[in-house]
């Protein structure tokens, strides 16, 4: 049986639910994953929490933990930095439990090269007409950002060849037992005897 945990990363363009999949996913009593809450320099949303949404800090706090290596992976998306603190992973994943990273494409390819070993689920729109729509009807930003995120979300459709494996979002209940299909099946892959 292999001791570490695994780590799961979770991708995908913009739009296309991640959060609101990862919120699924988390919410289910039977749920044996720890989420790996990511610092940014974005503004809070109404109803978002410090701590639990995300850790939010100032470009300098940001800068200066890229400086003193505490980011397992960062990236600067539609303006802002978005990284995942370093020690939570580690500690996490030696404690033989699986860390659950939600992140968008390029962190997420920064990841692979620090752990190759990781699973990497891609979260596809079921179009892309559809994910278009869900950009804009999402309606928090403005026609800028917006314009901004449509041509991020285009661009990272491409690198979904560079995953383990892709998941549609249709149905976010169908995606949730997907994503948990595969960590169950990348266990029993990875822990025979
Ligand atoms: P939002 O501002 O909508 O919460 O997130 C914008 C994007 O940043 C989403 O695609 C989300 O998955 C991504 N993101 C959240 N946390 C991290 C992180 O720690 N690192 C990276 N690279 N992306 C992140």
């Amino acid at each position: 049986m292999s001791e570490r945990g695994l780590l799961i990363v979770l991708s995908g363009p913009s739009g296309v639910g991640k959060g609101t999949v990862r919120k699924a996913l988390f919410s289910q009593p039977d749920i044996n994953l720890h989420y790996s809450v990511s610092v940014t320099t974005r503004k809070p949303r109404e109803g978002e929490v410090d701590g639990v949404d995300y850790f939010f800090k100032t470009r300098e706090e940001f800068e200066q933990m890229i400086r003193e290596n505490k980011l397992l992976e960062w990236a600067e998306y539609v303006g802002n930095y978005y990284g995942t603190p370093i020690d939570y992973v580690e500690k996490t994943l030696q404690e033989g439990k699986d860390v659950f990273l939600e992140i968008e494409v390029q962190g997420a390819m920064q990841v692979r090269k620090v752990f190759p070993e990781g699973l990497f689920i891609f979260l596809a729109p079921p179009s892309l007409s559809e994910l278009e729509k869900r950009i804009i009807s999402r309606g928090t930003e403005s026609a800028e950002h917006i314009q901004n995120r449509l041509k991020a979300a285009k661009e990272e459709l491409e690198m979904m060849d560079a995953y383990d494996y892709v998941v549609e979002n249709d149905k976010v209940e169908l995606a949730c037992e997907r994503i948990k299909a595969i960590v169950m099946a990348e266990h029993c892959r990875r822990e025979r005897v």
